[in-house]
């Protein structure tokens, strides 16, 4: 008997073991048993026990691996797996005995101090003046300037025609006496801030800051769109700028700018629900090692990004309980009940791809026609080709999967049901020129945070989290409607830690 080869797997048929002698049969069965026994091996490895990296494990296995419980599966399949209440999930996870230790982030008490090690070289010397008197709202002019109350130095970023500089100022503030005989003193603006109970100490946002509103959003830039880690971008800053920042002022400015985009992402999400189009997707996203789900819905000119549970109320949560217009989604069940719908194609393509280069038997010819017909389908509709051709076309592949659905083999039965079960939503696309047969708008822009999870293993607090998704929603609705995301930031920050009113995202620029 020549040596078994995987491929031969679909050509033994049941029939062919009665020709085999007992000896032959023995010899097949070991054989069968070892590439089972590799098999079984190899799909039990994860980054513990091989080279391969943890961000490949499994989500649902990494909170085994460390001693803690996996969040709670409602078990009816992989795909419709909901986490539990994120808050519950979160106090479990500390509150187990099995985990390890959570150690502060910073430095231990008793540790030696730093100091700035470079002198500040003032550039430039702002003088605040008040320019009403606080009693009688004269104006008041230079002339009427006192003596300087407080002074600060802040270090800001200068965007020059082909360069950046880093430049120090010394802010100066005035008492200012009025004719009337009121001494108005200026101060720097206070603004938004972030309350937590029981912190040391809050975030408040204030023009008195060592770091300037576009250095700031240059260094929110490094961490969000660059993915640079807090260590990183302080070498960076070291090494290529010449500038010496603490760990938590690089913090600091990250968090400034995600807190000045969270009243933002109250006016997308509301654009988002009033769309007539929306891509959703959702992704894996860890917070403090839990397993959460980072989401996204992306229309023709707003992204918006939340980190929750995998539960529906998360969903309804960003895109409203009584929307009307149309979702292009996969097909996770959460989105299912949604009447007007498009499933995306490409991911039924890949699943019947699986198929034809499985060992399916005469399932891999379904697999086969299927992906054929499914972008056939796809290029007829873009092309606007005529209505028979796509008709016919229609009329073959939901044949092909009635022919299947009841098939031996498991997956392809079902992938066969699966398309029959939501046809209304496979072929939504042909009928409306809006809708696209794929979700790629959703999924590309997951991307991008999906490698920052597999660089930083995802966000450390509830606040975190909160204004990383507020963060990466602004910069992507500015990218996406052709706004420079940087300079609107910077113009964030800056009304932000003033307290004065937020500019709002310029509506689309480029078409
Ligand atoms: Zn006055």
């Amino acid at each position: 008997m020549p040596r078994l080869y995987l491929p031969e797997l679909s050509q033994y048929e049941r029939g062919d073991l009665s020709d085999l002698s007992r000896r032959e049969l023995e010899d097949l069965a070991w054989r069968f048993r070892e590439i089972a026994r590799g098999l079984a091996n190899r799909l039990g490895e994860d980054s513990t026990t091989s080279s391969r990296p943890p961000s490949s494990d499994d989500p649902y296995r990494r909170d085994q691996r460390g001693g803690t419980s996996a969040p709670d599966r409602d078990g009816s399949s992989g795909q419709d797996t909901a986490a539990p209440d994120v808050k519950a999930a979160l106090a479990k996870a500390s509150a187990d005995p099995g985990r390890m230790p959570v150690k502060r982030p910073g430095k231990r008490p008793g540790m030696p101090g730093h100091w700035r090690r470079q002198p500040i070289v003032v550039s430039q010397q702002i003088a605040h003046v008040p320019p009403v008197c606080q009693a009688c709202q004269a104006p008041l002019g230079a002339d009427r300037k006192g003596r300087c109350v407080s002074a600060h130095h802040v270090f800001e970023l200068d965007r020059g025609e082909m360069g950046l500089q880093v430049i120090a100022e010394k802010h100066s503030y005035f008492v200012a006496t009025c004719a009337c005989g009121h001494d108005t003193v200026a101060s720097p603006g206070v603004g938004l801030h972030a309350r937590i109970e029981g912190r040391k100490r809050d975030l408040q946002l204030s023009e008195r800051c060592l770091v300037g509103a576009t250095l700031a959003i240059f260094i929110a830039a490094l961490s969000l769109r660059f993915r640079l880690s807090r260590l990183k971008i302080q070498e960076f800053l070291l090494d290529w700028l010449g500038l010496e920042l603490g760990v938590a002022t690089i913090n600091r400015c990250v968090h400034e700018f995600g807190r000045a985009s969270e009243p933002m992402v109250e006016e997308l999400i509301q654009e988002v629900r009033t769309a007539e189009v929306v891509h959703l997707d959702e992704t894996p996203w860890y917070q403090s090692g839990v397993l959460l789900w980072l989401w996204v819905a992306v229309t023709a000119n707003t992204v918006v990004y939340r980190i929750g549970s995998r539960r529906k109320e998360d969903l309804i949560a960003l895109i409203g309980q009584a929307f009307l217009g149309w979702w292009v989604t996969d097909g996770y069940m959460a989105y299912r009940d949604h009447p007007r719908r498009q499933r995306c194609l490409a991911h039924l393509i890949r699943k019947a791809l699986a198929l034809a280069e499985g060992y399916y038997g005469p399932g891999r010819g379904f697999g086969r026609d299927l992906v054929r017909d499914l972008r056939r389908l796809i290029e007829r509709v873009h092309d606007g080709d005529n209505d028979a051709a796509v008709k016919r076309l229609l009329a073959r592949i939901k044949w092909n999967c009635q022919c299947n659905e009841h098939e031996v083999e498991q997956k392809v039965r079902a992938l066969a049901r699966e398309i029959l079960n939501d046809w209304d939503a496979v072929i939504a696309f042909v009928a409306n020129p809006l809708l696209s047969p794929t979700n790629n708008d959703a999924e590309r822009a997951l991307r991008h945070a999906v490698i920052a999870r597999r660089i930083g293993f995802g966000t450390r607090t509830d606040e975190g989290s909160r204004f990383y998704a507020a963060g990466l929603s602004v910069i992507d609705t500015c990218r996406k409607r052709g706004v420079d995301p940087w300079s609107h930031g910077r113009n964030l920050i800056a009304a932000a830690r003033k307290g004065s009113s937020l500019p709002a995202i310029p509506a689309q620029i480029a078409a």
